[in-house]
């Protein structure tokens, strides 16, 4: 294989093909389901063969056979911080000295990030992996590998292992760098993929029913789990530990101008609802320098939006501090490393870009925080604080460690402490035992907090969390009847929002010829502004609004 290529390789950006809310984390988490490319198949320089020499009469010349590069398809499922590890995956490919491919036909190895959030990501996860699997039996490409990491993988390894034989290797969390390693390592075992072991046709359909692993597995066919033994599960450790650095490499997913950087891993909240802790660990944060260095490294490549994420923003830094820090701890730059000396350092660093703040945790807002964003200028407009209730009993059984009494003072200074703040929630409706008067308490907080951005999610039953267990789970058609409920409240707020900044001169990122966002628009969840005029792709512009259309603007 050749020499290695650099991070972040300008060869190919590929923009998030579909988006979604995730609902179970509760926070507003992007869905790019991704299908990595990059440039078409070069062949590799690699030596020619000797054709053995015959005295007497010379063999004909074979045909100069060159080696081809490993190719390595990606669709990676779930929310942002999937999709870095993704990228991460992609660097170590590219390290190795193998390739990208967009098409899945083509790629000789085929890694599916797998989300594992709730059921329908889940679900989505498994048919991804059949479908992939059925690709390459219908194709020439019966010799293909399929790899399963992400979430899934490292929640359900033994499960995959067991009921899953299309899948040829599995990663966890703590392998995304080792990806290009592995695969040199699989390819270099002789023999074939798992097509001769699918799952039966029954098991697929009854797999493609069954919300998850772990929930109602007696309806997984089984019948070729003894079938299994090519299926390498060493991959996935059982609690990952790992955080990128800095020189990571990368190869970045997202279009040219906006990145993500993820500044910390796990969580160490517990909600009730919620998995991600037993899947992506304890709260683990890089160290200030690391994340200053990549972003820096970034702008100078041109980036225009550093999108932070990790699951719990606000409570960057603090498990670096000497003296340990409680679940409720504000930011608090007199104690160690925290998200607030973090923003001011990024505000130092030259070049035009802005920097969004996604997945804070209410319970971690400090006035010192509030005071950095207001103070800098580099820090956009714009805070994802998912809420989930308002209900105080309903906040307590949620496990969020925050109350009624704390958000809407929260918001309060929120709101006056950022002149021109755009807030962004979530909010979790049919959550066990919510009552009607309780739901209706949540109509009336959101009718009167006008979040301008808002996404509702109904409670998903996780198996593994609290609230799995507890007793008045709610039906589905109420569950379906209260969101449509909490839908068309907002949505006249959030068309009224909209309605306001006509007039208003805005700064804009251009996405796309004719399309842009605001300082108020997350990439992937939020609206955006549709341009009449075209403008340069991955550039600031000033326009000023001259209508909107639903949650768009127009300008
Ligand atoms: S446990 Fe952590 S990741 Fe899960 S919803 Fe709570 S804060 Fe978010």
């Amino acid at each position: 294989m050749e020499a290695a290529v650099s991070t972040n390789s300008p060869v190919a950006r590929i923009p998030p093909m579909a988006d979604r809310m995730d609902p179970l984390c509760g926070e507003s988490v992007p869905q790019n389901n991704c299908r990595a490319g990059a440039s078409p198949a070069e062949p590799h320089a690699g030596q020619a063969e000797r054709s053995a020499y015959n005295k007497r009469a010379p063999a004909p010349r074979r045909p100069r056979q060159r080696a081809q590069k490993t190719k390595v398809g990606m669709i990676s499922l779930g929310c942002a911080k999937n999709l870095v590890d993704a990228e991460i995956m992609l660097g170590s490919v590219l390290e190795r000295g193998m390739e990208i491919t967009s098409s899945a036909e083509d790629a000789d190895v085929l890694v599916i990030n797998t989300c594992a959030f709730i059921d329908s990501a889940k679900e989505e996860s498994i048919d991804a992996i059949l479908e992939a699997h059925q690709r390459r039996s219908l194709t020439k490409r019966r010799d293909q590998r399929i790899i399963v990491s992400g979430c899934l993988a490292q929640r359900f390894a033994r499960e995959l292992r067991e009921q899953m034989p299309e899948v040829d290797v599995l990663i966890g969390l703590d392998q995304v760098t080792r990806l290009g390693e592995i695969i040199e390592k699989f390819l270099s075992k002789r023999g074939t993929s798992n097509i001769q072991h699918p799952t039966s046709h029954a098991g697929i359909a009854r797999l493609a029913r069954t919300s998850a692993f772990g929930v109602r597995r007696s309806m997984f066919d089984v019948s070729a789990a003894s079938e299994t033994e090519d299926v390498d599960a060493d991959f996935v450790t059982p609690r990952p530990r790992y955080i990128p650095d800095y020189d990571t490499p990368r190869f970045r997913l997202t279009p040219a101008h906006s990145a993500y950087v993820k500044i910390a891993e796990g969580c160490n909240h517990p909600c009730s609802f919620c998995v991600i802790p037993q899947m992506r660990g304890r709260h683990r944060s890089r160290e200030p320098g690391s994340v200053l260095a990549e972003i820096r490294a970034l702008v100078a490549e041109g980036v225009r939006e550093i999108n932070l994420i990790s699951q719990d923003t606000t409570y960057y830094g603090m498990d670096l501090w000497p003296e340990k820090a409680g679940p409720r701890q504000p930011v608090d730059s007199s104690r160690g490393p925290n998200l607030s000396s973090l923003l001011h350092a990024i505000q130092e660093i030259g070049g035009d870009f802005w920097v969004r703040l996604l997945y804070t945790h209410p319970a971690h807002w400090s006035d010192e925080l509030i005071t950095t964003i207001a103070e800098c200028g580099k820090v956009a407009r714009y805070i994802d604080i998912p809420l989930q209730h308002i209900d105080g009993t309903m906040l307590q059984k949620m496990r969020r460690e925050t109350s009624r009494e704390h958000i809407e003072d929260l918001i309060g200074r929120l709101r006056a402490g950022i002149p021109g703040i755009a807030l962004r929630t979530t909010f979790i409706v049919g959550f066990p035992g919510e009552t009607e008067a309780q739901f209706e308490s949540l109509l009336d907080f959101i009718a009167s907090a006008r979040f301008e951005r808002l996404g509702i999610f109904k409670y998903s039953q996780e198996e593994g969390s609290r609230a799995a267990r507890m007793p008045g789970q709610i039906p589905t058609r109420v569950k379906n009847a209260r969101y449509r409920k909490a839908m068309s409240i907002q949505r006249e707020i959030a068309q009224q929002v909209a309605r306001a900044q006509i007039g208003s001169q805005l700064k804009l990122l251009v996405d796309q010829p004719h399309s842009a966002r605001s300082e108020a628009d997350a990439p992937d969840v939020d609206p955006q502004v549709i341009l009449n005029e075209p403008a340069p792709v991955g550039e600031f512009v000033c326009l000023k609004i001259t209508g909107s259309r639903g949650y768009d603007l127009i300008a």
